[in-house]
């Protein structure tokens, strides 16, 4: 808090609280009304964020309809709070691999967007991976 920053804010839907975009987790509903992470913030439609936190993960659990309400229609959600994070770090996981390979064919000083985009997953996979210890 107190830090002045341009970058947009969302909230997120288990503590409330308010973050740039980029420290946190965007999920999206997929064709099939299915809770899909978005790791590179790109997917179509509606977001609903959450903190890289298992705290946030129980709360937005806890609140009935939480993401069918963010994301204004029925939305179908893993069954609980740690199949959705393992879900998540899955997403992340196969993104940074995406960007590892398109890095590889770019030459020295192309690819500076991707470069920080694989710094930001990289950074939110290892949050993740201690809600999981
Ligand atoms: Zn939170």
């Amino acid at each position: 808090m107190g830090k002045k920053s341009d970058a947009p804010v969302r909230s997120c839907i288990g503590c409330r609280s308010k973050f740039p975009k980029e420290e946190l987790i965007r999920f999206s509903a997929d064709e099939n009304g299915r809770v899909r992470v978005d790791p590179l913030y790109k997917n179509p439609g509606r977001g609903v964020y959450l903190c890289p936190e298992m705290s946030c993960f129980r709360q937005a659990f806890k609140k009935r309809g939480a993401f069918n309400r963010a994301l204004r229609r029925q939305v179908e959600v893993p069954q609980n709070p740690e199949d959705l994070l393992y879900e998540t770090l899955q997403a992340f996981e196969k993104e940074r691999e995406g960007i590892k390979k398109r890095l590889k064919g770019l030459r020295e000083g192309e690819g500076k967007r991707l470069s920080l985009s694989l710094q930001r997953i990289d950074k939110m996979i290892e949050r993740l991976r201690l809600c999981e210890e």
